[in-house]
């Protein structure tokens, strides 16, 4: 029982493609707009937890994202300085249950390719360079517009159009990402040996430093900083500051500092937060993943949360007989307080860290949200 018979999906995100993936399974017509020419292959890595492999499983997805990625478990705690010794090895909660790793790195290029992939063979009609523009709405459907002309009418429209939605905008939601005041410097470089999981370093000249491993060659790496304009810094000015600023730390930066003298890429963006209050959908439209809620990566579970919206939507659109009122209360209901606790325990890891706060306990909070993320969607 579907539903829906045609949904118009705006952006190839992991929240669209995995909502389109699920929908198409299903035997729904789906027609994914997405604005760039063509599938992001360019941007560091991503840090995957359990949860969110729990949904690439149930999108079929898992085989091909356990081949691309490194899974590992725990996080190590070092301190800055030229030595930089382990001073705590923390385990991980499974999110995901005990049939998942802990945790994944993994390039985000693959990731992208794998979803677009599986999106492909189950259906999804997917075209590039088309942006959402517009949207015309009666009680019984959606009129969807791309590059300002029509491009069909259809049952429902997912907005999955990421942290600047123009979706969110064109149903007059004014809820939208705020800095919080830190940015992040982030490059992707070879894996040491002896990086195994994220690691991570308290102190030194930056809030966070740390990198995650994303395969048997690689890693990224990342300094989080009190938010500046850099938005006129060259490529090669922004090696240079990543060098400059990693200088205070040891062991595995001395490869990545390596990695940037010979060139590697470093890229810059501000953190933001937000969550919309219910509800998400105006009539026939809905906006899910980061149209919908943003956080600083402190505990990397933005795109899991994203993931799990189009789990839970996609669900009930495949299980009821018709897009209600009861479909949409259970669909808030379900991910606004749990998509809510994320945004809020990420900020509040990031304020202690701009307010300094060394007694904080961070460590309950990363462990009672994870706990919480352990219960299915
Ligand atoms: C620095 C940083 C590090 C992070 N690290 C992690 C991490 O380790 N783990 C984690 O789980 N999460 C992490 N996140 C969060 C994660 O990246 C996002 O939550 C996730 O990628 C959002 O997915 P999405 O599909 O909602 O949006 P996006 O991935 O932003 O996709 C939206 C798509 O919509 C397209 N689009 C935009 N407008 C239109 C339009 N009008 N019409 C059609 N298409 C449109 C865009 O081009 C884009 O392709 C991090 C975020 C940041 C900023």
């Amino acid at each position: 029982m579907n539903a829906v018979r045609s949904v118009a999906i705006a952006g190839a995100g992991v929240a669209g493609l995995a909502t389109g993936i699920q929908l198409a399974r299903a035997g729904v017509r789906v027609d994914l707009f997405e604005s760039t020419p063509e599938l992001r292959t360019s941007g560091s890595g991503i840090s995957l937890q359990g949860n969110a492999l729990r949904v690439f499983d149930a999108l079929g997805a898992w085989d091909d994202i356990r081949a691309a990625g490194f899974a590992f478990e725990g996080l190590n705690l070092r301190a800055p300085g030229p030595a930089a010794p382990v001073v705590a090895a923390l385990p991980d909660v499974k999110t995901g249950g005990p049939d998942y790793p802990a945790a994944m790195g993994m390039p985000r290029a693959d990731l992208a390719r794998i979803l677009f992939e599986r999106a492909r063979r189950a259906g999804v009609n997917v075209t590039f360079g088309a942006a959402v523009t517009g949207l015309r709405q009666t009680d019984a459907a959606v009129e969807v517009e791309v590059d300002g002309r029509v491009a069909g009418t259809y049952d429902l429209l997912v907005g999955a159009d990421g942290i600047h939605s123009t979706v969110r905008d064109l149903i007059g939601i004014t809820t939208g990402p705020q800095p919080n005041g830190m940015g992040i410097w982030r490059t992707f470089v070879s894996r040491p040996p002896e990086v195994e999981r994220t690691e991570l370093y308290y102190g030194g000249p930056v809030y966070i430093a740390g990198y995650t491993p994303t395969g048997p060659d690689s890693m990224y790496a990342f300094l989080v900083e009190k938010a500046q304009d850099r938005s006129q810094v060259t490529d090669e000015e922004a090696t240079r500051i990543m060098l400059e600023e990693s200088r205070a730390y040891g062991g595995p930066w001395e490869t990545v500092r390596a990695d940037l003298a010979r060139g590697a890429r470093a890229h810059y963006t501000w953190f933001t937060q937000h969550v919309v209050e219910a509800p998400w959908n105006r009539g026939r439209a809905v906006i899910i993943g980061d149209a919908a809620h943003s956080c600083p990566p402190t505990i990397a579970q933005g795109a899991a949360q994203g993931l799990e919206d189009a789990l839970v939507l996609t669900e009930l659109l495949t299980t009821r007989a018709a897009v209600d009122e009861a479909l949409w209360e259970e669909f808030h209901a379900r991910r606004i307080p749990r998509a809510r606790a994320v945004v809020e325990a990420s900020a509040q890891l990031a304020q202690w860290q701009i307010d300094g706060v060394a007694d904080a306990d961070a460590g309950g909070l990363i462990f009672g949200i994870a706990q919480r993320m352990a219960e299915p969607a």
